[in-house]
């Protein structure tokens, strides 16, 4: 089998935790389990993993603040938060922590390994094409870098190529479903508040270019054809 790189998992409740090895490794990937924040932030410098499956409620340090910390470092690792609450889901976003994606228990197996793929995918498949710049903001997609006004600023995998896949057709009105299914490769359509989430953490990353993405009421989101 095709090897997919290592996945760190970040989960306390073992009967999860060994569901979630199960699943990861029959997709090819390596998997390493952490029950605890510290042992995580260790086991990311030492095994440099492709992606985090980090449950938030942790003893000690929680999920929240390992990501906090890896952010803080500089470390853009993907992470797949798993959440027990939809309110954990908004300090999540509150907080600007990077979370390429998440799902909440009780989640299905098959859809958190979806969602590690697609963000491993995502991360490492460089997207050929050139550099578009949408007023002050330029995105250059094969070096995956974004500048404001010639400054860099760092995004998540998923911020990414939310913010390329906008930039590749400026003007283009493009509906959640849509986004979904390119950005994040995946068909559940419930989920289009992820793309609300994930529209906001970048807007406030742009800051004051966050013009440069429109809502379009009703519809879903452009990139601004006129800066
Ligand atoms: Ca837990």
């Amino acid at each position: 089998m095709e090897e997919r790189g290592l996945v760190l998992i970040v989960e306390d409740e073992p009967t999860i935790s060994e569901l979630e090895r199960l699943y990861l490794g029959g997709a090819g990937f390596g998997v390493h389990v952490e029950t605890d924040g510290r042992k995580a932030l260790d086991a990311v410098v030492r095994l440099r993993p492709t992606a985090i499956v980090l449950d938030i409620g942790l003893p000690g340090l929680d999920g929240i603040e390992v990501c906090r910390i890896l952010r803080g470092r500089g470390d853009w690792t993907p992470v797949v938060f798993v959440t027990a609450r939809d309110d954990e889901v908004d300090r999540i976003v509150g907080l600007e922590l990077g979370a390429d994606d998440y799902v909440t228990k009780p989640f299905s197996p098959r859809e958190l390994v979806a969602r590690v793929r697609g963000l491993v995918r995502r991360a490492s498949g460089a997207i050929a094409g050139d550099v578009t710049t949408l007023g002050p903001v330029s995105v250059d997609s094969a070096r995956r870098r974004v500048e404001v006004d010639g400054r860099r600023i760092d995004l998540t995998a998923t911020e990414f190529d939310l913010l390329a896949h906008l930039a590749s057709q400026p003007g283009r009105v493009f509906t959640r479903e849509q986004l979904l299914s390119s950005v994040w490769g995946v068909a559940d359509y419930s989920s289009s508040r992820t793309v609300d989430v994930h529209v906001a953490q970048l807007r406030l990353k742009l800051g004051e270019a966050a013009g440069a993405i429109r809502t379009v009421r009703g519809v879903g989101y452009s990139a601004a054809d006129d800066g």
